[in-house]
Parts: C-alpha cells; structure tokens; sequence
C-alpha cells in the first residue's frame, strides 16, 4: 500500500492522483537517490493500476497484489541491467510482449532499474517504443542519475522525484526496530543518510558501529608497510554493498572533517566523534582532505569495474596514509 512506503508523500500524491484521474502517463522516471523507495513505490503503482479490490491504492491480498508482489504478474515486468547494462535482446523481449493482449491485468507495466545504464542499441529502441507507446502499457524507469539518461528519452517521460528522508523519519523508523530508548538511534540514522533501505540494513548489521571503531583505529595509527598491506587484505575480505559501506565510513569520516573545518557542526555524521575529529582537522589542510576524498571516490569507481579488490585497496591505504605520513610530527 502507499501508506507502506516512507518519506515520499510528494511522489505519492501525484501518483495517486493521476490514477483518481486517469491521466496516468505512458513513460515514468523516478529518480533520486538509492535506498529511498524507487521500486517500491513503482511496484505499488503497478499493484494500484492491477488490484482486483481497490481502485486508488493496491490491496496487498488479491491474486493480482501478490503476484505482483512475487514477481509473477504477467503484466507486469521488471527488468535490470545484466552485466552491468541493458541488452538489446531484453528491451526486444519486453517488445515482442507488447504485441500480445493483456493476460488478466488493466495495465502493463514495466519497470527498468538502473534505466542509466542502457546499451546504445537498447537506448534507441526504448526511445522507438517511447516514441509509439504500446496500447495500455506503462514504462517505468527508475535511475539515481537522471543525467544519464539520453534528453531524448528524458523529454517523453514524467520525471517524479523522490528525496533521502528527513532525520527526524529515519529515527523513527529505527527506533521502531531497536530497544526503547536505545543510545543508537540517532548515530544509525545519521549514518543511514535518509536512506530507509540502508537504516534497516544498520540496525541489522550490528557491527556497523565496530566496524568504524576498527577503521578509526587505523587512520590513527601509525603503521609500517607491512602493517598496512594485513589490513588491505582483510578489508578485501568485504564484498559488494557491504565494501561500498566500508568506502562510506571512510568518505563520511573526512567529510565530517572538512564541513568541521567549515563550521558546520551540525551536518556531521559521526556527531559523537567530534573532538577527535577536532584533533583531526588540525593534522590536514582542506587541499589535502578534498584529495583524500577523491582518492576514495576513485577507488570506489575502480571497485565497480574488474580490477584486484585488494591491489585497490592497497593503493587506497597507501595513499589515506600517504597524506598522513607526510606529517613527521603525527604520532598514533
Ligand atoms: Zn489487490
């Protein structure tokens, strides 16, 4: 149901009222950042314009809500890029469909994820099928870039804009999840960026909280060489999100760094760590903070493509501490 999906009432709205007026396009962007109920709110609108029971919301329980639900609606079709973009052959899938009747919903519905990363043969045949909608069909392209997208494309859809959560929602969703009073909700949220997917991977993930003690730990310590390749190595050991919520910690710790050196007390993440990151700010000139954060930024890039994690890795560490030795005066 809407009601379900958290922090998106603008998004909602326009939806639910396209629906009460039958004005719904033929061609969506939702766009915004990840984490924040894209495919949610697109799988919803997808039970809304199919449910069996309701006219305006979806009812979660008819055999249309659940099927949706289980991915096994035959009107209705997500795809993803495979291989890190979108083929050709699964846009002319999603074509040769078009041409049969609806099988037991009103509207088809597709919903393309990371719609970024199309192919330049996909591209130009979604943007044939833009150009020619299929009779009561639905496109829905959900990217965190809408930049990436070609304006031809851009131009035939509704772009609807989804936002990170405030605070104040992200807390309240926490603490729902953690013991009554817990000293955690405010750190966790702030971590979660206004992101609900990631804040519910925090509170589950209860290392989180460790895992930035031992990488403090590190970036305050003095190591040799050798020191520092055993830890390259064991941070190898992190794989996919979990990796990418590694490179954050470290990104969100120099950050807080450099807006602290701007005063902005406020915007910090890791708020409870402010007077070591007031030590920390004396050891770095705001040059050196902006590269340090690019150098994570590029590892983080390398880390998607096929390099050696570890060799990334290693060259990350060598670097963050490239900056720090430098600095004969620093002690751990
Ligand atoms: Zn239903």
């Amino acid at each position: 149901m809407f009601n379900d999906i958290k922090g998106q009432a603008q998004a909602i709205r326009i939806l639910q009222k396209e629906i009460a007026t039958s004005s719904i396009s033929g061609a969506y962007l939702f766009t915004g950042p990840a984490g924040v109920g894209k495919t949610l709110t697109a799988l919803t609108f997808a039970k809304a314009l199919n449910c069996k029971k309701e006219k305006m919301d979806s009812c979660d329980e008819c055999s249309s809500c659940q099927k949706i639900e289980h991915r096994n609606h035959p009107d209705v079709r997500i795809i993803a890029p495979e291989n890190d973009s979108i083929k050709i052959e699964q846009i002319r899938n999603l074509k040769r469909e078009s041409s049969y009747k609806l099988y037991e919903g009103r509207k088809k519905v597709w919903i393309i994820e990371q719609a970024d990363k199309f192919g330049l043969a996909a591209a130009n045949s979604i943007l044939k099928i833009l150009e020619e909608p299929p009779p009561q069909t639905v496109l829905i392209l959900i990217s965190q870039i809408k930049e990436g997208l070609l304006p031809t494309i851009l131009s035939r859809c509704e772009v609807i804009r989804f936002f990170p959560l405030p605070l104040q929602e992200i807390e309240k969703i926490i603490a729902q999840q953690l013991p009554q009073g817990s000293n955690k909700i405010h750190i966790l949220a702030k971590l979660a960026r206004g992101r609900v997917e990631e804040a519910l991977h925090l509170i589950k993930e209860e290392n989180t909280l460790k895992i930035r003690e031992e990488l403090l730990n590190a970036l305050r310590r003095n190591m040799n060489l050798e020191e520092m390749f055993k830890l390259a190595a064991q941070w190898a050991n992190y794989k996919g999100k979990e990796l990418q919520r590694f490179l954050d910690m470290i990104l969100f710790w120099f950050r807080d760094i450099l807006i602290l050196g701007q005063g902005g007390k406020e915007w910090l993440i890791n708020y409870d760590k402010v007077e070591e990151l007031a030590r920390e700010k004396d050891k770095y000139s705001t040059e050196e903070i902006k590269r340090i954060m690019e150098t994570i930024e590029k590892a983080r890039y390398y880390l998607k493509s096929n390099v050696s994690q570890k060799l990334v890795l290693e060259s990350l560490w060598l670097n963050l501490k490239e900056e720090n030795l430098r600095k004969p005066n620093l002690t751990g």
